[in-house]
């Protein structure tokens, strides 16, 4: 794809996306709970990781409570998220720092920074990487900040938005440069959906699908 041709192609599957999954709703919701939440699914399916989120709101009153915790105590809340040791901890460390730092345990001052300081904030905080970041910027504080998980990068390599040797974060920098903000949201989500229903990771179902002809692999797969 040469760099002219990106932006005009990243429209067109924005638009087939919509046609096969139509426009999503706008989620928003606290930037900490979409931390958080995205540090639970971390290493784990999203079945797994919403109800290990939904035990540690249950569990615990405030996210200060979270904090004061004993850590075994936080690590049983989320125990069905996997790796619940380490994420214990990790959430405890961040909720420290916020502490420590602003005297209270909330993100909501992010949405007074602009995209690159709150960028640059979130990646200070141990065990944030550029897809949890991402999604914190998005979904919590309505940021044009393109995530890149597991399902889109399998469904952007396949489209040849990004090469197939391109790793998570090599793609959350191409990604982030290709597609416009106001295409951010509804890409994202779609390409999810797609990722899970139709360009799953074994035996994708490129019969019937809106994008074959946008797709290497759907035009090896498509009769002639
Ligand atoms: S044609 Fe097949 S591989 Fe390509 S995007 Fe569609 S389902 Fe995925």
């Amino acid at each position: 794809m040469s760099n002219d041709d990106a932006p005009e192609r990243v429209r067109r599957i924005a638009t087939l996306l919509e046609d096969m999954y139509g426009a999503p709703p706008v989620r928003r919701e606290d930037p900490l709970d979409a931390l958080v939440a995205t540090v639970l699914s971390q290493n784990t399916s999203d079945v797994n990781s919403g109800r290990a989120f939904r035990s540690l709101k249950e569990r615990f009153a405030s996210w200060d409570d979270v904090r004061t915790a004993d850590v075994r105590e936080v690590a049983d809340a989320i125990r069905s998220g996997g790796l619940a040791d380490i994420k214990a901890a990790r959430i405890q460390r961040i909720l420290d720092r916020l502490h420590r730092e602003r005297g209270y345990v909330s993100l909501d001052f992010l949405a007074h920074l602009n995209v690159r300081t709150a960028r640059d904030y979130l990646m200070s905080l141990d065990g944030v990487g550029p897809k949890t970041c991402a999604c914190t910027l998005l979904f919590g504080c309505g940021m044009p900040v393109f995530p890149v998980d597991t399902h889109v990068l399998r469904v952007a390599r396949r489209l040849g938005l990004i090469s197939s040797r391109c790793g998570a974060e090599g793609a959350h920098e191409v990604m982030g440069s290709l597609v416009p903000s106001d295409l951010v949201y509804s890409l994202h989500v779609n390409m999810i959906a797609h990722g899970r229903r139709r360009c799953r990771p074994q035996k994708p179902r490129c019969d019937g699908c809106l994008l074959a002809r946008e797709c290497t692999l759907g035009k090896e797969n498509l009769p002639e």
